[in-house]
């Protein structure tokens, strides 16, 4: 039996459960993007995300990530079962579908969002890659930019396969090379993009988040443009974090707030940034992978992909996932000793 069908067999058996037990004092950050009414491609539809907000409301004490934060470092106690909940971005599907659902179940979360694209002073730049592509011609050609060639026209079966190339190819860009690259071709195939994204790629608005951080929302902050910090200057690092912050007092009052970095890998950020953050009055930060260190550092807690299948958000949420990657590492230290 492979690792996978074991876990799933012992799922079944209650292992979940036990998992749970064990790792009661490990809490568990989970990370979610888009929200849909009915399935679609890249978001979660209403149906899965009420049946895993049930579970957590059931058997977990759902809190933000700025109470998880005080709780660990602050008062230094690691109560039991806690889960927090978090969303990237800040699109609008998470005040139509996601937070009424939340809210049905008394469940806290902690929203990041980029506050530019709330201003309505920017689409977010995968967004803008989509759009560009889906409006590229159907005409035969071959175009050059700075970060790639891309050939035309792109076959229906083909377009996600290239999608993702180009997308991949721009977060390991600088920052100014891959803005150069969209407007080239912006330029390059005569695409206006609308000032106001279509609706499936629209921002939540200052309004909703005020609306919701009456009723319990953290709002945290995940910079003014959502570029990688690895891939700008300090000073242009140090303005995407004190201008977040700022927005945020400015629009929605003092509140304690934590911060998430964009796209989140270990290779997004650097460790010299974090004193930005600190003294932008952020409580914490989340970044977008999870390893066995767990929340051992204030300004890099782990997080957990909060996915659309059932098996592996109780992977994720059971602590299933984390024993895994603790027997990984004990095997491979063992092995190598
Ligand atoms: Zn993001």
């Amino acid at each position: 039996m492979n690792l996978s069908r074991l876990v799933r067999f012992a799922g079944s058996c209650g292992g979940y459960k036990l998992s749970r037990l064990i790792t009661s004092k490990n809490p568990r950050i989970l990370m979610y993007h888009r929200f849909s009414r009915d399935a679609e491609r890249g978001h979660l539809d209403a149906a899965m995300f009420e049946w895993q907000v049930q579970y957590i409301a059931k058997n977990y004490k759902p809190v933000t990530v700025s109470e998880l934060a005080e709780d660990l470092y602050l008062k230094q106690c690691t109560p039991r079962n806690r889960i927090a909940i978090t969303i990237d971005d800040g699109y609008e599907d998470f005040y139509e579908i996601a937070w009424p659902i939340l809210k049905k179940y008394g469940v806290p979360a902690t929203f990041y969002v980029t506050t530019g694209f709330v201003s309505g002073d920017l689409w977010l730049w995968p967004d803008q890659l989509r759009y560009l592509l889906e409006h590229s011609p159907c005409s035969t050609g071959q175009f050059s930019f700075s970060i790639t060639q891309i050939n035309t026209p792109i076959p229906d079966e083909q377009f996600e396969a290239e999608y993702w190339r180009i997308n991949h190819l721009m977060l390991q860009a600088d920052n100014a090379e891959k803005i150069r690259c969209l407007n080239e071709m912006a330029a390059a195939w005569i695409i206006d993009l609308p000032k106001i994204p279509p609706k499936r790629y629209r921002a939540v608005s200052w309004n909703q988040l005020e609306e919701m951080q009456a009723e319990g929302l953290e709002v945290g902050g995940h910079t003014i443009t959502h570029p990688s910090l690895a891939r700008v200057s300090m000073e242009e690092a140090r303005n995407e974090i004190f201008g977040c912050a700022e927005k945020l007092r400015q629009k929605l009052g003092d509140s304690i707030r934590s911060f998430c970095y964009p796209n989140g890998t270990a290779d997004d950020f650097v460790g010299s940034q974090v004193k930005f953050i600190k003294e932008a009055g952020f409580s914490c930060a989340t970044v977008a992978f999870a390893d066995t260190q767990g929340h051992a550092q204030r300004y890099a807690m782990r997080r957990h992909t909060g996915s659309p299948d059932r098996f592996q958000f109780l992977k994720s949420i059971s602590g299933v996932e984390l024993l895994g990657m603790q027997l990984r590492n004990h095997l491979v230290e063992t092995y190598y000793d």
